[in-house]
């Protein structure tokens, strides 16, 4: 059985005296695992992510690696749970992007040189070698998200937590970021939570959760959730590629659903 690194037992949450947005919420996340978490505007998406970093206190009961979510384990779960939110300007500190990138470092007290090396490591791998010196205000806005999420993976946590933290990204970037997401979620384990209005974005995840006024109505694997036209019945724009396969399911030309373009090529014109 693969273990779960966050587990929300009877979770409910509600902001004014009368209605509750979650009520008996229940959800694991298995360790390692990159989960996309899609819903309408108003689903309860962003409060999820504010009640796991202990912005808001829910009812019920939370763990976040082993840790109950309260302000006794809150150090610790800072130390595990690290999160980007969609508005990268608030989460620069420091004058320049070096200065940022260090800080939570020099929190941990590595040493100068644990800090050299792995500065020196997440900007080659985020391309950030010829921004280090400069200001946040100066950046791009994709630069900006970039640094957002380096700054978070600099220290390795176990969990990343991105709400809607990437929809600045260029095309480019993107491409980058998510090929280190996966990098980071292979070599060290990472366990990637991703808020999206994207459906594109949730191609590179394993599982996908629907959200709607505070209840999860589907939870499945990518291979499950895309299999047939579930969410286009409720509305939501599905992936090219999906869209594309179904099309082609259609015809004979395919028997499932492809999440790599090269892949249809290659059944299309073996
Ligand atoms: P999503 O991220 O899926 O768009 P939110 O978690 O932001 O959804 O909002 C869920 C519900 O909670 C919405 O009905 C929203 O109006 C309400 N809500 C969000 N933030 C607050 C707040 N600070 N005070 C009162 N209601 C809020």
């Amino acid at each position: 059985m693969e273990k779960s690194i966050i587990k929300i037992v009877n979770m409910a949450f509600k902001y004014n005296k009368e209605d509750y947005l979650f009520k008996n919420f229940n959800l694991e996340i298995k360790k390692g695992s990159f989960i996309s978490i899609i819903g309408k505007n108003g689903s309860g998406k962003s409060t999820l992510a504010k009640i796991l970093v202990g912005l808001y206190k829910a009812d019920g009961y939370i763990t976040i690696d082993g840790y109950l979510l309260n302000d006794f384990y809150i150090k610790e779960i800072r130390r595990v749970l690290a999160v980007c939110f969609n508005d990268a300007d608030s989460h620069f500190i420091g004058e320049t992007v070096k200065d940022d990138l260090v800080f939570s470092l020099e929190n941990l007290e590595y040493s100068k040189k644990e800090m050299t090396s792995s500065v020196e490591i997440i900007s080659k791998k985020f391309k950030l070698e010829n921004i280090l010196e400069k200001s946040p205000d100066m950046l791009t806005n994709s630069e900006k998200e970039k640094v957002m999420i380096a700054s978070c993976l600099i220290y390795k946590p176990k969990i990343l937590l991105l709400d809607e933290s990437i929809y600045k990204l260029n095309a480019t970037d993107k491409k980058l970021v998510f090929k280190i997401l996966k990098e980071y979620q292979r070599e060290y384990g990472l366990t990637i939570i991703l808020i999206t209005h994207d459906l594109e974005d949730t191609l590179y995840s394993d599982d996908i959760i629907v959200l709607d006024k505070g209840k999860i109505v589907i939870h499945g694997s990518k291979e499950f959730i895309y299999e047939d036209d579930k969410l286009e019945k409720m509305g939501f724009n599905l992936p090219f590629i999906v869209k594309l396969s179904h099309n082609l399911m259609l015809y004979d030309l395919l028997d499932r659903v492809y999440f790599d373009s090269g892949e249809v090529m290659k059944k299309l014109w073996p």
